[in-house]
């Protein structure tokens, strides 16, 4: 077992070598990607389970690289993080969703809600609420018609900053949702503090609705607790008719996942609109 012990070691370490050549590759090529062209942005439909109508998008970040081909934004987002451009690249995000939602609207498509992916380091950068508040005037977009979503994570941190953050996102109009609930630190004598507007439900609880018990008793707390402090309720990654009729029957407002559509490019997403 010692010489068993020896060749992991030297598989791990070689391993990292890849891993970490890998995110040095990565790290450099992203430096170019905003400037080729090599980033694009989709949009997931969310449900309203009211009335079935799309009510809002979440916006996706994809990164085609010519060589490494596609790379999934868990992994460039945070060697993004690491090496900084994930301000530059979290600020063309946010001024592209805006800029294509003002097309539609402008096209004549009944406005609904765009939501981004904030990260930590952006949230914490100084001059984010100057710079959304910009973005929003730039494309001439009304500040309700973006939310953004931040992770438990992000707020536990530093809680009084995080509060005064919010806030100033709040004043400029702008909504928030926490992403992922469930997952993180959860400090629910912080969440009353902060004032959010929606809890989205992560989609690890959602995959075993169907047959774990646990679960389906964590997915009903979630909404029942939203509900008690006024928030909306949407559930990610809902695959199956089955998932979707327990939170149903739950009172969650809002879904996204498969069953209805995956992320789609902006052109898609418009004709997915049309025909539902
Ligand atoms: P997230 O914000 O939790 O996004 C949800 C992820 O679940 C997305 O993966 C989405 O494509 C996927 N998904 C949606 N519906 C379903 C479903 O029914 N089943 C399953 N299995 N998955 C579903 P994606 O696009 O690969 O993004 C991964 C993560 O990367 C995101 O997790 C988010 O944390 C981050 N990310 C993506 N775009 C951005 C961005 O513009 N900025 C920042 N800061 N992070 C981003
Ligand atoms: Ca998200
Ligand atoms: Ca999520
Ligand atoms: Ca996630």
């Amino acid at each position: 077992s010692k010489r068993e012990g020896r060749n992991n070691y030297s598989f791990f370490t070689k391993e990292m070598q890849i891993s970490s050549k890998r995110n040095l590759e990565l790290s450099h090529a992203l430096r170019t990607a905003l400037n080729n062209n090599e980033l694009h942005l989709v949009y997931q439909p969310q449900i309203s389970l009211h009335n079935q109508e799309v009510i809002g998008a979440e916006t996706l970040l994809r990164w085609t690289h010519p060589e490494f081909g596609n790379i999934s934004p868990a992994e460039f987002i945070p060697i993004a993080e690491n090496n900084g451009l994930i301000i530059e690249i979290g600020e063309w995000v946010l001024r592209s969703a805006t800029k294509q939602l003002q097309i539609w609207i402008d096209e004549g498509i009944k406005p609904f809600v765009v939501s981004v992916n904030l990260s930590a380091i952006q949230f914490r950068h100084a001059n984010l609420p100057e710079s959304i508040s910009e973005i929003l005037k730039e494309n001439s977009l009304e500040a309700k018609y973006l939310e953004l979503e931040l992770t438990e994570s992000v707020t536990a941190k530093d809680p009084h900053q995080a509060i005064e953050i919010i806030n100033a996102i709040n004043e400029i109009g702008v909504k928030i949702s926490i992403d992922d609930f469930g997952t993180g630190y959860s400090n629910l004598s912080h969440l009353k503090k902060f004032k959010i507007y929606k809890l989205k439900i992560d989609q690890s609880f959602v995959q075993d609705i169907k047959d774990d018990q646990e679960d389906r008793a964590i997915v009903s707390a979630i909404i029942n607790m939203s509900d008690a402090l006024g928030l909306k309720t949407i559930a990610e990654g809902v695959e199956t008719i089955e998932q979707l009729q327990y939170l149903r029957s739950q009172g969650c407002q809002e879904v996204q996942g498969y069953y209805f559509s995956k992320p789609l490019v902006a052109e898609d997403f418009i004709s997915f609109i049309k025909k539902s």
